[in-house]
């Protein structure tokens, strides 16, 4: 099959390409690089010994991704085209929903002028809200959420399932990521954040590469076996290889479906420090702070649907994670930049 992957050179869509392209699918990219950079596609294009086409456009731009669509005829999109800092959301909330949802409907609008009938979108945990009680399975109704990313999400994944109802051609696939980390374990492609990291892994791996000099845990006094947060943390190439499988469903299905991607097994921000520490051997600086604000005690999957689904299950470790999370920072400390 041909992918058009909207926002393929970013963090999740490059590993995802990479997946694609040794499952034998062809892949072409459209980015802005507004968060990324050509590099991560051509260290694909290495690791691969394949080709990409790539396009540097912005895909709210309705002439351009037209032109494209035609010219490429994509069996699939991928959406993974999105603006994704809680915080600085917070800030901007008219960019956020400016870029999020207008790359949204322009897909879809291209999609329809150019008949192609299948997309993947990258929804998020956080439409959850706080309502919902992990373990979060896919039946329950979408809750609050706390911010102007989260509602994006929210919104366009009821802009996606509204046109699968009035297109009964149409296959929608939105996948709710939890939280991944890890990189390829080549340590060649990684997540690359600009400026200071809002995440937790890239935060613990420049603590570890001496960019930061500490991380600071928010909050300990959580009803939580060790009092910090619980996450579902979910290796980015296993997160990759789900995308594999949902494009492939997207075939031979028509309508909307929900599809959590977790590992369902929560760990807590001191496991993820102490199992970096150990199984890399360096030295992760803490200090406890204050909590962060939003922030909700335990947030999991329910991994089932995802099994009887898709065929697919997580398959790495705790430990995978955080040794290619350092891989990565070690060999590339400043990212794509040389
Ligand atoms: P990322 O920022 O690395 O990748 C997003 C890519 O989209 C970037 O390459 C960026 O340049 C591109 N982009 C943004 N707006 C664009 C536009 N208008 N036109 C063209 N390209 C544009 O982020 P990621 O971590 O790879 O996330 C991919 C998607 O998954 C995002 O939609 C994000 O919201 C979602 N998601 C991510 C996480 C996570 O923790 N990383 C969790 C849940 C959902
Ligand atoms: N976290 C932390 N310090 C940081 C960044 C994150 O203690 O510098 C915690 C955060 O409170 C949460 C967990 O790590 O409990 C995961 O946070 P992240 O921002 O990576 O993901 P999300 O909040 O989206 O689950």
């Amino acid at each position: 099959m041909k992918i058009l992957l909207a926002g393929g050179a970013g963090y999740i869509g490059s590993h995802t390409a990479l997946s694609l392209l040794n499952s034998g699918h062809e892949v072409v990219v459209v980015d802005n690089y507004d968060n990324s950079s050509p590099e991560s596609i051509k260290r694909v294009e290495q690791l691969t010994g394949r080709s990409v086409t790539l396009y540097e456009d912005d895909v709210k731009d309705k002439v351009r991704m037209l032109k494209i669509m035609q010219k490429e005829q994509p069996d699939c999109v991928i959406h993974f085209a999105g603006l994704k800092a809680v915080g600085e959301s917070v800030q901007q909330p008219v960019r956020y929903y400016r870029n999020n949802i207008d790359t949204t409907l322009t897909l879809l609008e291209c999609m329809a002028e150019t008949g192609c009938k299948e997309i993947v979108f990258s929804s998020s945990a956080t439409v959850y809200g706080a309502e919902n009680s992990s373990p979060c399975h896919e039946g329950m109704p979408r809750g609050i959420c706390t911010n102007p990313y989260g509602w994006t999400k929210s919104m366009m994944e009821q802009i996606l399932q509204d046109a699968s109802v009035a297109d009964k051609e149409l296959s929608v696939v939105l996948l709710r990521y939890f939280n991944p980390i890890g990189a390829h374990e080549s340590g060649r492609i990684g997540e690359d954040p600009q400026g200071i990291p809002n995440n937790l892994m890239p935060y613990v791996s420049q603590v570890a590469v001496g960019k930061r000099e500490k991380l600071t845990i928010f909050g300990d006094d959580y009803d939580t076996p060790d009092g910090t947060c619980l996450r579902d943390y979910i290796h980015v190439m296993d997160l990759a290889e789900g995308h594999v499988k949902a494009v492939e469903f997207c075939a031979h299905h028509h309508g909307t479906e929900i599809i959590n991607l977790g590992t369902g097994q929560p760990y807590s921000v001191l496991d993820i420090v102490n199992t970096f520490q150990q199984v890399n051997d360096v030295k992760v600086a803490y200090e406890i702070g204050p909590r962060r604000a939003g922030d909700l005690p335990a947030v999991y999957s329910d991994v089932h649907k995802a099994e009887r689904v898709l065929g697919w299950r997580a398959k790495r470790t705790l430990a995978d994670m955080c040794r290619d999370s350092w891989n990565w920072q070690k060999n590339n400390p400043n990212g794509y930049k040389k």
